[in-house]
């Protein structure tokens, strides 16, 4: 039977990477509809602490990131508004051998890519952060061109963005499955009726195995929760354009809120996500025990406070945790299955996904315009690992202890 296609492409999800995808799209001219249940950046992308650090251990990922900065510049000339990107810059820094042996190498990575760094001297350093305790510091790298900007107002952007050039935005519309006819990906089921296209991209972050698998396909990754800590607003130690801080040394990272200091600290033991337990609205879910935002600082916080010595005095007025999407490698999950036509993905940003999702979108648009891809997507290939079962705990465990060995930015 035939049936009318109508759209070209159909992306499912509208955080930062599903907008993306479908501005690059509507961008180059392709009839796109991106289909979002809620509302346009409102699931993990509104929780990120949308940090986007350039240099990264693994390669492969700064051409995305880079792609993510030109397309900022992009959108502020297609909306002719300027989107309020914090160019604050980042401090890498190190405090044992081992830590100074990893920021050697992140110095030869950033070379190697023209990105811009200088060293920082200890009363330099105390300026930047009073809250700092310099002297624990062996060895401090301050990239200039470093920003955060909030992925919730980078997601409506590219949305924003992606309607002017002609892409259709149909948020409170559940997919509620693939239809498949003939081993391949002809459109979706909506409470509106079925929809039919030539390729559909799932971009459903955490929720983004709930679709594929019913196109017989497993993506390599899970949910993994991601928490941070925000303090109360303290002029004196936190200026609102401090730098980011990259701190291995205490598994934190932190960056400016206002006047306030946002600080993540990397838990020991991550906690997966079955994503069928996963509720569709995130507003108001609790991650996991309700507990753990203080059995966290206290496990952590000992190690941070050792940089940070007035830690223990400092109010806390919010916690914020949800789900990014990690895959064993933490690399991501980018592209199609040779065996499923019609389908592609993309997902697994490993904690990364706002700092990538230009990247991403640029990718996902090339492939479906059949062109080759700005930069080698090798390694982040759907069939890497084999096959495997995504939902099962083990696999989810996998996923779980990447994050936990993450070390940099
Ligand atoms: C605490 C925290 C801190 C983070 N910090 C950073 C950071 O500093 N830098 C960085 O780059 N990244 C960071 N991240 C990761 C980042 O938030 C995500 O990688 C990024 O926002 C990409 O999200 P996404 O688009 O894949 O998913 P989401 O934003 O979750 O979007 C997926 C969307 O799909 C929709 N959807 C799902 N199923 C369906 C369906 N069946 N039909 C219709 N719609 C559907 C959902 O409603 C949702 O809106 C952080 C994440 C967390 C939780």
């Amino acid at each position: 039977m035939d049936q009318k296609i109508d759209q070209e492409v159909i992306v499912i999800g509208a955080g930062t990477i599903g907008c993306a995808i479908t501005y690059y799209l509507a961008k180059n001219g392709v009839k796109v509809r991106l289909i979002e249940r809620n509302t346009v950046g409102s699931g993990n992308s509104s929780l990120a602490a949308s940090l986007l650090t350039k240099i990264r251990s693994k390669t492969a990922i700064i051409p995305l990131v880079e792609e993510t900065y030109r397309a900022v510049d992009d959108l502020n000339q297609d909306l002719e508004e300027e989107l309020d990107i914090q160019k604050v810059g980042s401090l890498h820094l190190a405090a044992s051998p081992e830590s100074i042996n990893s920021l050697d190498t992140m110095l030869g990575i950033a070379d190697d890519f023209e990105i811009p760094h200088s060293e920082i001297g200890e009363s330099d350093l105390k300026e930047m952060l009073p809250w700092l305790k310099a002297d624990e510091i062996q060895k401090a790298s301050f990239m200039p061109e470093d920003a955060f900007l909030d992925a919730y107002v980078l997601a409506n952007a590219f949305a924003k963005a992606a309607k002017k050039h002609g892409a259709s935005i149909q948020q409170y519309t559940k997919v509620e499955a693939l239809i498949k006819r003939d081993g391949e990906v002809v459109g979706v089921k909506t409470k509106d009726g079925d929809l039919f296209c030539n390729v559909v991209v799932d971009a459903a972050g955490a929720w983004a195995n709930l679709l594929s698998i019913q196109a017989g396909v497993h993506l390599p990754m899970a949910p993994v929760r991601s928490n941070y800590w925000i303090t109360a607003p303290n002029p004196e130690l936190f200026s609102p354009d401090q730098p980011i801080v990259i701190l291995p040394d205490a598994s934190a990272y932190t960056r400016p809120e206002f006047g306030s200091l946002l600080f993540g600290l990397r838990e020991s033991n991550s906690v997966h996500f079955d994503p069928r337990n996963l509720p569709e609205d995130l507003g108001g879910y609790v991650f996991g025990d309700p507990e753990d935002q203080w059995n966290i600082l206290i496990d952590k916080g000992e190690r941070f406070q050792k940089f940070f010595p007035e830690f223990q005095d400092v109010a806390i007025q919010h916690y914020v945790a949800g789900v990014s999407t990690y895959t064993p490698d933490g690399m991501f999950v980018l592209g199609g299955m040779p065996e499923v036509k019609g389908f592609l993905a993309a997902t697994g940003c490993s904690g990364a996904g706002v700092a990538v999702s230009g990247g991403m979108g640029r990718i996902i648009c090339e492939l479906i315009l059949g062109v080759d891809t700005f930069t080698d997507i090798e390694q982040f290939r759907i069939d890497r690992f084999g096959k495997v079962d995504a939902l099962s705990h083990e696999f989810r465990q996998r996923c779980a202890d990447a994050r936990s060995n993450k070390k940099s930015g």
